[in-house]
């Protein structure tokens, strides 16, 4: 057997359960066999007693003999049970499936070890489907100690690769003296770091000796896989900025400082100088600025895109700011434009429903270098706008946009235009480490002052009375509201009935009142119109799914009810709770939901309760759900899996595999010491192994 040995001609595979493995969890070779880790432990290091067991309780093995056995019952409840005894008690075993095969094999007088979840029945005690395997040596070298768990699929399971039936097969596989591991990691780093040998760590993930050695195995192989993620980043981005040059903006002129000392709207909060501090500084080294701004809804990220352009103005350039929807396209256009206006700077909106002689006009704009700055969507990128000079590119509320699309304004001009991706959708340090790794990072971390924060509740839903009165004394008020429900992918039947069904509730409730409602089976235009009567102010309660856009600006609307709460996200929730909270007035948040929940859907509605900081949410939400859920990860895409480490839990490793990283490309970008040929060869077999890494920028 080899690494690189087909799956297929491992003892117990074949080529049936081969093509399970392939098709379910990507495990062609051996080398990928052995790196499908467990996902948990099960401590075998003790025997029970039945005498011990108090009905429910954990996973536990015992020892014992199976004193009589029959089948019972008929149809449904068929079923095999078991007499076990082991000297303190008595106990039953139960099958349901395999009845036949299982009761062939079981003899009476042998010693049995016995694995499974004890619970009590019709007041016996019994275990349903054990783990049944004769006591003898080899069974007890093979289950003594820490069991390691796989995870498996359904279709895993039909065709009997159960986690039992993958801990025997590796273990077969590591049981052959003659078959060692290569090591993945130079000398010196495993010295530094006093890091066990590749080989150990492999055969103690599988098959722990001690919860010591397996701690030791498993910060080894976490390690490991962050060391690569980070070197292949950050190398990929080094060797990028070798070869592309980037514009020196080194200028600031005119435009900026007219601006700033006559126009400014507000003084800019500490945050918002710090980051133009940033973004001026790395768009004047001579190197292409690649920079991920988050700040939270309201932190006041446009106006950083705005002074960044008027630098790229200054310099001779021109700008463009992108937009995800038109509706966001024309509130930053009319927002923007109006600010310019005593500059004298040539704006234009770029959007699909601008007219085809407007167009052509701004297409004529752009070529001969007469517009100075767009503003648009990704109707931007199609290949018919060709800029005369495009210096720097501002994407708006980033997760909307795909990789392959901000690849596309790369071209756009000789050099690569500086680049400047803004997000609400804050995501936690390691995340961003992680899937934006070549991406530098500044942060809004502080609002505009003599902001109120948002007041969020969560009500179950036969508090509804109580809600409409609050609605009534808002709308008495003049304030507008939001009534958001979830969108259900499975069904999207089911959420138009939602819809459909929540705007008739609110109109018997409120006859009087004007609704709007906008959902995802409407037309663009009748969705822009049915916003456009909120945003006037005539409709004073808008029903909608989550099509609400990002970004949409009322800030008359000071109530935000959330219906089916427990089906969204946190970030969700927070993005939506956003809306809210932009004029002057005390605003709301209420989650409505369900009287039975999941603990961690609990959680979830406390955590929005209990703080307003998109970073704390968008944190607490990692660690509740896993990183490859977080909204805005998802939307780019998560462009690996991680085997072992853990994005929420392993950010001091993550800090150290990346300095190390760091370090070894600093010294030796392009990795030719004899010290990194391990490295080169590692990172090369990785990089075949479907992880592109040359997508993520
Ligand atoms: P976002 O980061 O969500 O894009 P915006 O740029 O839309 O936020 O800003 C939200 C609101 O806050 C806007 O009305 C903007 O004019 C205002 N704003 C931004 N910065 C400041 C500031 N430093 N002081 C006061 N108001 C500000
Ligand atoms: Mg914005």
């Amino acid at each position: 057997m080899e690494l690189n040995t087909s799956i297929e001609f491992v003892p117990g595979i074949g080529p049936k359960k081969a093509a399970t493995l392939i098709a379910e969890i990507g495990v062609r070779v051996v080398g990928d066999l052995l790196s499908y880790y467990p996902y948990r432990y099960i401590d075998r290091t003790k025997f029970y007693k039945i005498g011990e067991c108090e009905g429910e309780q954990a996973f536990i093995q015992l020892r014992g003999r199976i004193a009589s056995f029959d089948e019972l019952g008929e149809g449904r409840s068929r079923r095999l049970v078991a007499r076990f005894v082991d000297g303190s008690g008595i106990m039953e075993l139960v099958w349901f499936k395999g009845i036949k095969y299982t009761a062939e094999k079981l003899r009476l007088n042998t010693d049995y070890i016995i694995f499974g979840k004890p619970s009590v029945f019709n007041q016996r005690l019994s275990i349903v489907h054990p783990e049944i395997e004769p006591y003898n040596q080899e069974t007890l070298n093979r289950n003594s100690g820490l069991q390691p768990m796989y995870n498996t699929t359904e279709r895993m399971k039909n065709c009997f690769l159960t986690s039992s039936a993958i801990r025997k097969v590796i273990y077969n596989l590591l049981s052959d003296k003659a078959f060692t591991i290569a090591e993945t990691l130079p000398e010196w780093i495993l010295q530094r770091y006093n890091l066990m040998s590749r080989n150990e760590a492999v055969h103690q993930i599988h098959n722990p000796k001690s919860l010591d050695l397996l701690n030791r195995a498993q910060f080894r192989l976490k390690f490991e896989e962050l060391f690569y993620i980070q070197l292949s980043i950050i190398r990929h981005s080094k060797l990028r900025q070798i070869r592309y040059r980037g514009f020196v903006f080194n200028k600031i002129g005119t435009y900026f400082n007219t601006f700033y000392s006559e126009h400014l709207p507000f003084a800019l909060t500490n945050a918002q100088k710090r980051v133009m501090r940033e973004i001026r500084a790395d768009m004047a080294t001579g190197r292409q600025m690649n920079r991920l701004l988050q700040g939270d809804v309201g932190s006041g990220k446009t106006m950083m895109a705005l002074l960044s352009a008027l630098i790229a103005i200054d310099n001779g350039f021109q700008a463009c700011i992108m937009a995800p929807t038109e509706i966001l396209a024309n509130q930053h256009y009319q927002s923007i434009a109006n600010q310019l206006m005593p500059l004298n700077i040539n704006v234009a909106l770029y959007t699909g429903s601008v007219r085809s002689k407007r167009r052509q006009e701004t297409l004529t704009g752009l070529a001969d270098g007469t517009i100075q700055l767009v503003i648009g969507t990704h109707a931007l990128i199609e290949e018919t706008v060709i800029f005369k000079n495009l210096g720097l590119v501002i994407i708006d509320e980033q997760h909307r946009f795909g990789v392959a699309q901000r690849a596309k304004l790369w071209s756009k001009n000789i050099c690569p235009p500086h680049i400047l991706v803004m997000t609400a959708t804050p995501i936690p340090r390691t995340l961003a480490m992680t899937v934006y790794g070549d991406l530098e990072v500044s942060v809004i971390d502080e609002l505009p002052p003599g902001r109120k924060p948002i007041a969020t509740y969560h009500y179950y839903d036969n508090k509804r009375g109580g809600l409409n009165q609050f609605l009534r004394k808002q709308l008495d008020a003049g304030r507008q509201v939001y009534v958001v429900y979830p969108l259900i992918k499975e069904s999207e039947k089911l959420d138009l009935k939602n819809v459909e069904e929540g705007f008739m509730n609110i109109m018997e409730a409120f006859p009087d009142i004007h609704i709007s409602m906008v959902h995802g089976k409407m037309k663009a235009a009748d969705k822009d119109a049915a916003m456009q009567r909120f945003v006037s102010g005539y409709a004073k309660i808008m029903v909608a799914t989550t099509v609400i856009e990002v970004g949409v600006n009322v800030p008359n609307a000071t109530v935000m009810v959330i219906e089916s709460a427990e089906r969204f996200g946190l970030s969700q929730l927070h993005q939506l709770r956003g809306r809210v909270g932009r004029g002057a007035d005390q605003s709301y948040c209420i989650l409505m939901s369900k009287y039975e929940l999941a603990n961690d859907t609990r959680q979830r509605l406390q955590i929005m309760c209990d703080s307003t900081d998109g970073f704390v949410i968008a944190e607490a939400d990692m660690q509740l759900r896993g990183p490859g859920d977080i909204d805005g990860v998802q939307q780019s895409g998560l462009p690996f899996n991680l085997r072992i480490a853990n994005l929420a839990t392993d950010a001091q490793l993550l800090n150290e595999a990346r300095a190390l990283a760091k370090e070894i490309l600093e010294k030796d970008t392009t990795l030719e010491s004899d010290d990194n040929k391990i490295l080169v060869v590692e990172l090369a077999r990785l990089q075949k192994d479907n992880i592109d890494w040359s997508t993520i920028s």
